[in-house]
């Protein structure tokens, strides 16, 4: 099978993550146990699991000139993520502090960085966009960005998936152009108010014609209009590290869009994805590959 091609909009950040038995209270200074740099941000995170699970993605999105920049754009090259459409912009890349403690609780300061800077698309990259099977998009990268991809992918016919990530308001004229709207439940919530899941997808629904909402270990619920809600239960595993979970599920999900299941066999080889990601540590280094995904999926 050809394998489909999925454009990333989004963030790329180098998680600085220190490991302590008890995070410091303000004033406080606690001894650490480790301290570790991993690639993150959720637009590289998402590349990095559709090209795992098959696609050839094609990564825009920009690093700062400084050693992390130099790092985060290899590591998806060596991940197989196209990067010729990533930029190099003056300043520090983005930055994601993150203190997690023995409860596997964790605080998290995000330094944007050079994902400040896209707020335009180049000819380049609307192009590519235009050339995708789907277009994937969070909100980690300014809003003037995320909307100008959004269009083009409109505009080209290509199948847009947001994750609105992290939550904020959304405006009109990007749900008009979103085909698949993918929040977790909290996000879910936060979008509409509703605490309920269910409810808050359906009323997502007068905005995007399809949404899935992820529930962690209990699966994904997807809603689409004039059919009724799908139920799609996680795999039974021991979780050792969530973090990625849902963009893993969101890099799957679209892999088997393209390759033209329907949306609840897509979330169901998405949550394998997923299941296979929670059992090793760390986000990007934990998504599973093609393989492993098909032979958890049965
Ligand atoms: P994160 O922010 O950690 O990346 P998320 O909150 O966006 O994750 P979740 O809803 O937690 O996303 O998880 C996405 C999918 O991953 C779920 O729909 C489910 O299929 C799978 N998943 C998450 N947690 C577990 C778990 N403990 N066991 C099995 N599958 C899980």
């Amino acid at each position: 099978m050809t394998r489909p091609h999925i454009a990333v909009l989004g963030s790329i950040n180098m998680d600085l993550v220190a490991y302590v038995a008890k995070a410091p209270q303000r004033g406080e200074t606690v001894t650490g146990r480790e301290f570790r740099t991993l690639p993150g941000g959720k637009g590289a995170n998402q590349a990095v699991a559709a090209a795992r699970a098959g696609a050839t993605v094609s990564m825009i999105g920009a690093v700062g000139n400084d050693t992390f920049g130099t790092q985060l754009r290899s590591a998806l090259d060596h991940s197989g993520v196209d990067t010729d459409l990533l930029r190099t912009v003056e300043g520090p890349s983005g930055t994601a502090h993150i203190v997690v403690d023995d409860d596997g609780g964790n605080a998290i300061v995000v330094i944007p960085g050079a994902n400040d800077t896209l707020t335009t698309l180049s000819p380049g990259d609307t192009a590519e966009i235009a050339s995708a099977a789907a277009l994937l998009l969070q909100l980690e990268i300014p809003m003037e960005g995320v909307l100008a991809a959004a269009q083009a992918a409109r505009a080209a016919g290509v199948r847009t998936i947001l994750t609105p990530a992290p939550a904020r308001p959304l405006p009109p004229e990007l749900l008009a152009a979103t085909d698949l709207l993918l929040p977790n439940e909290h996000e879910a919530a936060a979008l509409t108010g509703l605490p309920d899941p269910a409810d808050a997808a359906r009323a997502l629904l007068d905005q995007v014609p399809e949404v899935v909402v992820t529930l962690g270990a209990a699966g994904s619920l997807y809603v689409a209009r004039g059919a009724e809600p799908v139920t799609v239960p996680a795999r039974r595993v021991t979780a050792v590290d969530t973090t990625g979970a849902g963009d893993t599920f969101a890099g799957a999900l679209a892999v088997a869009l393209c390759e033209g299941n329907y949306l609840p066999q897509a979330a169901s080889w998405a949550s394998a994805a997923s299941a296979l990601s929670v059992q090793r540590p760390g986000a990007a280094a934990s998504m599973p590959y093609r393989t492993e995904i098909d032979t958890e999926a049965g």
